[in-house]
């Protein structure tokens, strides 16, 4: 690639459009072993795709799970890991009407075509025109978008890659949002607290009178009771107890 073609990290972004950025990324080259603070290149976005410059990013325990993994298919290195995040547009490819430039967005690991079958359905959300069995790569054609400086690839993480100042990200898999949102509350949109309400709303399909068993109260947990409380249970007061109740034995759990 001739160095005309890359650029530095560059505040504007139609200078860097269509370009290679060169920016810092995590990797996680070994095991359980600490992220490594690296120079990297990204590509841009091919067809479909949106390239984001990350503003925050949040650490998710399936991160964890995959950075521990010793055993394929999970354990790909070395890899770009986060994937509850929220950022800028920076640049898209072609066919991207959904989102343009300087749009605020939560890039999501859960795809959603709109077209298929699956995502037209509401008992699903697994999408099955783009099907990302590996977790690894972009989901249209398989390939990655990051190279460390000597030219090796890095793989992607659940279709999003956030530990980096910039990423690619197929545009089923970004929402855009309001830009009024702080940043550091829209990061927690982007995994553990949809999942946490989708899973009360949507899957458990929580009803008034339901008893309910929560395992945890991390970002996942404390949005089922989010859900819980701003559906059923906003007037009623015993909920403030449970709630006290119910970190006092996630503590004991913890010490355990
Ligand atoms: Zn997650
Ligand atoms: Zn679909």
């Amino acid at each position: 690639m001739p160095s005309s073609e890359l650029v530095m990290d560059n505040k504007n972004a139609s200078s860097t459009a269509g370009k290679i950025i060169r920016c810092r990324a995590a990797i996680s080259r070994i095991p359980g072993k600490p992220l490594v603070m690296e120079e990297i290149e990204v590509d841009p976005p091919k067809a479909g795709e949106v390239r984001i410059k990350i503003l925050c990013t949040s650490l998710c325990h399936s991160d964890v799970t995959f950075w521990r993994s010793t055993q394929p298919p999970m354990a790909v290195f070395p890899r770009i890991l986060g994937h509850e995040a929220v950022g800028v547009v920076e640049s898209v490819g072609g066919g991207v009407e959904e989102v343009r430039e300087g749009d605020l967005v939560l890039p999501v690991f859960q795809g959603d075509c709109g077209e298929c079958r699956d995502c037209k359905s509401p008992k699903s959300n697994i999408c099955s025109k783009f099907v990302n069995k590996d977790n690894q790569s972009m989901p249209r054609d398989g390939t990655n978008r990051f190279r460390d400086l000597k030219g090796e690839v890095i793989h992607n993480v659940l279709n999003v890659s956030s530990f980096t100042e910039y990423t690619v990200v197929d545009v089923t898999h970004v929402v855009k949002i309001t830009p009024d949102i702080p940043l550091d509350i829209a990061c927690l949109l982007s995994c553990g607290v949809s999942t946490g309400l989708g899973a009360a709303w949507k899957v458990a399909e929580v009803e008034e009178g339901s008893t309910v068993a929560i395992f945890g109260l991390g970002a996942v947990g404390l949005s089922v009771l989010i859900r819980i409380h701003l559906k059923f249970t906003r007037h009623t007061p015993h909920i403030l107890p449970t709630l006290i109740l119910m970190s006092e034995v996630q503590e004991m759990y913890s010490q355990l």
